[in-house]
Parts: C-alpha cells; structure tokens; sequence
C-alpha cells in the first residue's frame, strides 16, 4: 500500500509494515548516532534533530534500551505535541520477567501507553531465538495487554530472517541490508535479500537497516539509498542522523530529489571519524588490513590513531563483529 503525505514541497510516503498493520513513513529515524554511544548530544539538541525529522512526515523512530535514546524520543514528542509516532524499540533480554521489566521502563520514559514495535535485539541463530523464548512469550503477552503493537526481531542474520518467517507470531523483521553486503553475518546480499523476500511473503513487515553500511559507504550514498528503496520487499529503512541537514537532505533522497547545493556542501564538511564499537574482540583483523597502520590492540581491544585515520573504510570490511562505524 502506498500513501502519500505532503509537506511544502516535500512528498513523504508511508507503507503498511505487513501483518503488524502500522502505517510508517520510508524514511526510519535511526536514533542510534545522536545518543550516548555516537555523537552524545546533548537531549534538547538531539530532540531537535528528531523533531525536524517529524515535522517533515517522519513517524517512525527506531531505538533500543542500549542506544539509551528514550529522554532525546521523548522531548521530540513533546517538542511537535505530536504523541502518535511509531517508536520500535528492542531489547536483549531473554527471561520473561526481564522483558517485562524492559517494557515498563521503556513505556515510563517514553510516557507513551503503548509501544509501536518491541523487538528482541540482534538474534545471531537459530538458537538464540530458542534461548529467547521466555523472552518472547512475554512480548506476545505485552501485545495482548495493549502495552506494545507489534513484536519484532532485529538480526544481522539470514538464518534469523529464514527462521523467524517461519513463527507466525513476530510481526516485524529489521535485517541489515546494504548493497555491499557489510555487516551480514553468514553469506551474500543476494542470499539476504531471498530471505527478506520470504519473509515478506509470510506477511512480516521489513524495515531494513545500515543502508549506508555503519557509514562505511558514505562516499555512494545514492547508490546506498536507490539499493534499498527499489527493493519493493523493504516497507521502511532506518537511517541514523544527527543533524538538521542530514534530516534535510534524506528526506530529499527518499523522495527521488536532488539536494540543494548549500545543504550538500554542509555535509560534506562533517567532521567524521572512525568509531571502534565495544564489542571488539581484539581479532586484529583490521590492523592487519590498513595500510597506513591507523590502527592497532590496546588492551585486548582495537584502537585507532585519529591523526593517521583517512576514513576509508577498508579496515571494515574485514571485521568479523561489524564493530567499525564512521559517524
Ligand atoms: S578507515 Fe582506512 S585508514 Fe582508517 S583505520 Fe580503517 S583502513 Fe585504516
Ligand atoms: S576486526 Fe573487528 S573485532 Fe577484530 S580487532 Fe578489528 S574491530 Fe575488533
């Protein structure tokens, strides 16, 4: 289904997200990067950046208990008095109670009465969806009470989208899709996209993730966007965004639309660097893969020399945990 909302000269389109029934904009508010794990602005800054968001047509904000981003969601709310937006939130818990407390915590500071989406966080196989099953039970009961509208499981994993196809219960997919390929655990794009094809047939609802592969493409970010929306299988794409201008120009690429020169320029003049995630295993992979010996262990961990760093992103590609991000 496709619908469209018109604001200025700005078309933003929505699409029912599959069997949960939710009406979402194209355009996902990744909330990731303007919170305490990235770019850590303050919460009246990174409200506003989500409030732009909104007042451009986007109802659909993407989170997670770990990205710590609800005080910066809620401001946003309350900033536009606009209380129908479409928080999908996800969270690693795998015990009954545990999930149940999540969900509190989350519905308390958002200071909604219900969730959009409630989504068990990065499931890596099979198995860890079994390990979860508590977890799960509880979402489908929190669904019945009224407390979430849909459950979903996020996954960087074909073997997840395969499985979860196959549960009629979970509503929603978020998988990673990027036309690299970057960050899927266990094969190619095109064994991915089957999967999220299948998906889609079973009636879940897609919205897709790291389009622009943890900025790793941020040199082709048209061709990153085009990949994504042209796949008619993918409902809606979260995108991370931690300025006015990015709002402003993503906005524009969704829509087909070139974005002005004054905006582009700004962007371009962004001041990037490379983010080593926590989770690093100390592999050294990477450190074998750059060139110019930007990075190197400390400490069981991967660091890199700012100073030396030229952003390429190859060091990324090579990393078995998608731990390297430019933000
Ligand atoms: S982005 Fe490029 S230069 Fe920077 S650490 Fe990685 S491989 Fe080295
Ligand atoms: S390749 Fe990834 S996991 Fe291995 S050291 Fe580098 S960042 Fe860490």
């Amino acid at each position: 289904m496709l619908l469209s909302f018109y604001v200025g000269v700005i078309i933003m389109e929505y699409r029912i997200l599959g069997q949960s029934g939710l009406k979402v904009s194209r355009l996902c508010f990744g909330a990731l990067t303007i919170g305490p794990m990235q770019s850590n602005q303050p919460i009246e800054e990174g409200a506003g950046v989500i409030a732009k968001a909104i007042e451009l047509g986007v109802n659909f904000i993407d989170t997670s208990k770990l990205y710590n981003t609800y005080p910066y969601i809620r401001r946003a709310m309350e900033i536009t008095n606009n209380k129908d937006i479409i928080i999908s939130t996800k969270s690693y818990d795998y015990t009954y109670e545990g999930m149940r407390e999540t969900v509190e915590e989350a519905l308390k500071a958002l200071n909604v009465e219900s969730i959009g989406i409630f989504s068990l966080h990065e499931q890596e196989s099979v198995y860890t969806l079994k390990g979860h099953g508590e977890a799960l039970r509880y979402l489908y009961d929190a669904k019945k009470a009224g407390k979430i509208r849909a459950v979903g499981v996020s996954t960087h994993n074909i073997s997840v989208v395969e499985a979860v196809s196959k549960m009629p219960k979970i509503d929603v997919v978020l998988p990673i899709v990027n036309y690299k390929g970057i960050g899927i655990g266990d094969g190619t794009i095109e064994d991915m996209l089957k999967a999220v094809h299948n998906a889609k047939l079973s009636g879940k609802g897609i919205y897709s993730m790291k389009a622009i592969g943890g900025g790793n493409l941020l040199g082709d970010v048209k061709r990153s966007f085009d990949f994504v929306l042209n796949n008619e299988d993918i409902d809606s794409i979260a995108v991370g965004m931690q300025s006015e201008n990015e709002v402003m120009a993503n906005v524009l690429m969704f829509e087909g639309k070139e974005v002005p020169e004054d905006i582009d320029s700004k962007l371009r003049k962004t001041k990037r660097r490379l983010l080593i995630d926590t989770w690093c295993l100390g592999c050294g992979k990477c450190v074998e893969r750059c060139t110019i010996k930007a990075l190197k262990i400390v400490d069981g961990r991967c660091v890199v020399d700012t100073d030396k760093c030229r952003l390429c992103g190859y060091c990324s590609s090579v990393c078995p945990e998608f731990c390297i991000k430019v933000i």
